[in-house]
């Protein structure tokens, strides 16, 4: 089959990691008898340099006419003094609306081979961690009605959690999506015990899933004892659905159990089968030119896209079995680098995971 791939490599470490990526990519093409068609487009503090625009008209276009996007980071101290909106990072809240993207799915895995990276005990994690977390993207309290004002107690300050019932629907989708090519578990957080959006959001969750995934079985935890139950025993977990805030704090909470953001990917995907994938982490600026990034969680987000944008879910075991035997076989970048391993840059670490695909 043959899938057109716009890249959006972006600044500092973007096209390194980018091309890592897409090494990867062309092994699981000739392996498995795919094309797939880079292009590549600007994005972040380049495209500033090029054309003034964090997010080019023709990145958009390239975008709209690819089958899905796999993107770098943008950023790095050269532009931190511009204005808010000419910034690089406006790009990537730009392109996601252009897009039409309203959820963030972020796994957080701790590879066994990894697990001592952690910050958890070791008997907690020795046996690896995956808790994905799909998060509401658009709407929520970060979208809803805020203002001040000043009544008798002095100043006031008021934001809004507001969801409808076709919000949380599309979110609980997505969701039970990705369940279904898992665990058929889902655990859906919330706050329904003070919450009157919770409330709605439980309910909603719970008919949507009996009419349309009646094989899901859906699990509510409240997003206080969430938070302690990620620390407590994250490997319980599988697919999580919550709304943006809880989802904001909640994969932030969990990526740390993992004690390493070069090896997480994540992705945003909408009512189509385009997505955004990309890692989690920034632009290391710090490292960017020197062949010294992790190329894993670009790789991985790669993985993804094959799984959830093209339906290659073999294609994507395919990537993740190679993950694992490069890190089984010992080989480490700098970041994720123990003793008695052998430490390589980001073109070897790529080369030798494209090398078990
Ligand atoms: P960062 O994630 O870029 O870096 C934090 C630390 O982690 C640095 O020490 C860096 O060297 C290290 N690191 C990150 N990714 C790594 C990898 N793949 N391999 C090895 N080490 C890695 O965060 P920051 O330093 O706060 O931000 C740098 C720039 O990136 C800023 O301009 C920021 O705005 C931008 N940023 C962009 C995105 C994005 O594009 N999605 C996300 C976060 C930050």
């Amino acid at each position: 089959m043959k899938f057109n791939i716009a890249v959006l490599d972006g600044d500092g470490i973007g096209p390194e990691i980018c091309a890592g990526a897409i090494e990867v990519l062309d092994a699981v093409g000739r392996k498995y008898g795919h094309d797939f068609i880079f292009k590549h487009y600007p994005i972040g503090g380049c495209a500033i340099d090029e054309c003034g625009d964090p997010l080019p008209e023709r990145t958009i276009e390239g975008c709209m006419a690819s089958d899905s996007v796999l993107l770098g980071a943008v950023g790095g101290y050269k532009w931190d003094d511009m204005p808010v909106d000419k910034r690089p990072e406006k790009g990537l809240l730009r392109i996601r609306k252009a897009l039409g993207l309203y959820s963030n799915i972020r796994p957080a895995k701790l590879w066994k081979a990894l697990a001592k990276a952690s910050p958890l005990k070791y008997e907690l994690v020795k046996d690896g961690v995956e808790i994905i977390i799909v998060r509401e993207l658009t709407g929520g309290i970060y979208f809803g009605e805020r203002g001040r004002g000043t009544g008798n107690g002095g100043e006031y300050a008021w934001d809004t959690e507001k969801y409808s019932v076709a919000e949380i629907e599309r979110i609980t989708r997505i969701a039970c999506e990705l369940a279904t090519k898992r665990s058929g578990k889902l655990v859906s957080v919330d706050k329904a015990n003070v919450l009157e959006s919770s409330r709605l959001w439980r309910r909603t969750v719970h008919e949507y899933c009996a009419r349309n995934y009646p094989q899901i079985t859906v699990e509510d935890v409240l997003v206080d004892n969430m938070a302690m139950q990620i620390v407590k025993n994250p490997a319980q977990f599988d697919v999580v659905v919550t709304s943006n805030i809880f989802g904001d704090i909640l994969s932030d909470e969990a990526a740390q159990v993992t004690g390493s953001i070069g090896m997480l990917a994540s992705s945003s995907l909408g009512d189509g089968k385009r997505g955004l994938y990309e890692p989690i982490h920034g632009s290391a600026p710090d490292i960017a030119g020197q062949d010294r990034a992790n190329p894993v969680a670009t790789v991985l987000a790669a993985a993804m896209m094959l799984r959830d944008s093209f339906d290659l879910p073999r294609e994507y075991a395919a990537i993740e079995t190679a993950v694992q035997r490069t890190l089984d076989d010992g080989w480490r970048t700098a970041d994720i680098m123990e003793e008695g391993k052998r430490e390589v840059g980001c073109k070897k670490m790529a080369a030798l995971i494209a090398e078990r695909v």
